[in-house]
C-alpha cells in the first residue's frame, strides 16, 4: 500500500486527486488530508478515506474541524505548526495543493522526508525554485510537476537529455477575456474575470488565467523546473486548450502533448509515475475536433507576461516579490477594492519598489528572506492598491 498526503485536499486539485484515490481505496494508506476553511468537506473526505489526520490552517477552526471528526478516529489538528507537522510524517507521495505561497514550507518539510512531492504549487517554484530543488537534492527526494503544462513537458523529455532542447512552448486558453476588446477589460467583473473558457479550477487561478498572471507564473515555473534560459520559452494562445506544451529539439522535431482539459492525467501521471494506468479522462476524437488554433499572445492585453521575462532577467528572489504582489492585487480585485487591469499597474509598482528599495533582492534564497521579501511585497501591494483606490 502506497502512503500518500494531500495537501489542499478541499480544493480544486486535491478534491481531482481524492477522486482518483477514491476509485483504488485499498491501494493506498491515507496519512494526513489538510485544507483552510472548508471543515465540512475536510472532515468528510478524511473519514471516507481513512486519514491519520486531518489539518486545517486556521486555528479557530479546530474546534469545528474536531467536532465534525468525533468518534471518528481521525486525529485533528490546526495551525502552521499542524500543517509543518503533517508535512513531516512519512507518506511515499505528497500532493502539494495549497494555493499561494503558504504551501512553501509545507513543501520543504516534505522534501525532507526524502519523499515524492507532486507540485501542482507553482508558487512554490516562483517564490523559491533553487530552495525546493537544492532541498530535494539534499534529501534524495523528487519533486513531480502536476501543471498540466509542465507535466506535458515532462512527459515529452522522457527518455531525452535536456540538453537536446532547444525551446519549450507551454500554451494558453487566453482566458475569460481572450477576445474582448481591450477597452473593455478596465471595467471587467469578477464573476466575468471568474468564468474559464474550458478548465474548471479554483477562483485565484481562474481569474489569474483572464489577466494571464498564472501563465506568467508558469513561464517562471518552467525556468525553474526545467533549468533552461528565458529565452528558450515561448508562451502560445492556444483557445481549444488541447494541447499542453510542446518540446522542441535541436533537430527540429517539436513534440507536442495532447489531452482532454482533465487534471485528473496530470495528477494520475504523477501518482503513478513512472508507470502509465488507466485514468478516467475523455479520450480525443481528432477527427471531430478537426481544427486547433494558435497565436501569439498580445503583451499590452497581458502584461504579465512582460513582467514574468523581467523578474527572470533580475533573477534572485524577485520571483518571491512578483507572486506575493500578484497575490495581494488579486486579493484586492476579489474584495472589489481595485478593478481588472489595476492588479498589473501594482505589480508593476511593487516590483519596481521593492527592487530600489529592499537590499534582500539578492540575499541567499533561504525560507526566512523568502518570507520577510513576502511580506515586503505584500506591504507594497497594499499601499499601491490604496493609492489606486485613493
Ligand atoms: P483552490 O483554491 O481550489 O484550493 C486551494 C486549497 O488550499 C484548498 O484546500 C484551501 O482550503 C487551501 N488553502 C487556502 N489557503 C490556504 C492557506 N493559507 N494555508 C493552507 N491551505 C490553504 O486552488 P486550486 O486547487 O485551484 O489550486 C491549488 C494549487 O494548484 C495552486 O497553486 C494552483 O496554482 C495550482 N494549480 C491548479 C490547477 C487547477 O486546475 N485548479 C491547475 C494547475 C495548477 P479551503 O478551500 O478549505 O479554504
Amino acid at each position: 500500500m502506497q502512503k500518500i498526503s494531500i495537501f489542499g485536499a478541499t480544493g480544486s486539485i486535491g478534491q481531482s486527486t481524492i477522486d482518483l484515490i477514491r476509485r483504488d481505496l485499498s491501494s493506498y494508506d491515507v496519512v494526513a488530508l489538510t485544507g483552510g476553511r472548508n471543515i465540512a468537506r475536510l472532515a468528510a473526505d478524511a473519514i471516507e478515506l481513512g486519514a491519520d489526520l486531518a489539518v486545517t490552517a486556521y486555528e479557530e477552526a479546530l474546534p469545528e474541524l474536531r467536532q465534525a471528526l468525533a468518534g471518528s478516529g481521525v486525529e485533528a489538528s490546526a495551525g502552521q505548526a499542524a500543517l509543518i507537522e503533517a508535512a513531516a510524517r512519512p507518506a511515499d507521495w505528497i500532493m502539494s495543493a495549497i494555493v499561494g505561497v503558504a504551501g512553501l514550507a509545507p513543501g520543504l518539510k516534505a522534501l525532507e522526508q526524502g519523499t515524492t512531492l507532486a507540485l501542482a504549487n507553482k508558487e512554490s517554484l516562483v517564490c523559491a525554485g533553487r530552495l525546493l530543488l537544492d532541498t530535494a537534492k539534499q534529501y534524495g527526494a523528487r519533486l513531480l510537476p502536476v501543471d498540466s503544462e509542465h507535466s506535458a513537458v515532462f512527459q515529452g523529455l522522457v527518455g531525452e537529455d535536456i540538453s537536446a532542447v532547444e525551446r519549450i512552448v507551454i500554451t494558453a486558453s487566453g482566458g475569460a477575456f481572450r477576445d474582448w476588446p481591450l477597452e473593455n477589460l478596465k471595467t471587467a467583473t469578477l464573476a466575468q474575470a471568474s468564468a474559464h473558457p474550458n478548465w474548471d479550477m479554483g477562483q485565484r487561478i481562474t481569474i489569474d488565467s483572464a489577466s494571464m498572471f498564472n501563465k506568467a507564473l508558469e513561464v517562471i515555473e518552467t525556468r525553474e523546473y526545467f533549468g533552461v534560459e528565458p529565452e528558450q520559452i515561448e508562451v502560445l494562445v492556444h483557445p481549444e486548450s488541447l494541447v499542453h506544451a510542446l518540446v522542441g529539439f535541436r533537430d527540429g522535431a517539436l513534440m507536442a502533448h495532447l489531452g482532454a482539459p482533465d487534471m485528473r492525467h496530470a495528477i494520475g501521471y504523477a501518482l503513478h509515475w513512472p508507470e502509465r494506468r488507466d485514468l478516467p479522462v475523455a479520450r480525443l476524437d481528432l477527427a471531430q475536433i478537426g481544427q486547433l488554433n494558435f497565436s501569439t499572445p498580445d503583451l499590452i492585453r497581458y502584461p504579465a507576461l512582460s513582467q514574468a521575462s523581467g523578474v527572470m532577467q533580475r533573477g534572485g528572489l524577485m520571483g518571491a516579490v512578483f507572486n506575493a504582489a500578484k497575490e495581494r492585487a488579486l486579493d484586492h480585485f476579489i474584495a472589489g477594492d481595485i478593478g481588472f487591469t489595476d492588479m498589473a499597474e501594482i505589480t508593476a509598482r511593487v516590483l519596481e519598489r521593492v527592487e530600489t528599495q529592499s537590499g534582500l533582492i539578492d540575499s541567499a534564497m533561504t525560507l526566512d528572506n523568502v518570507t520577510q521579501i513576502d511580506h515586503i511585497a505584500r506591504k507594497s501591494a497594499d499601499v499601491a492598491a490604496a493609492q489606486t483606490i485613493g
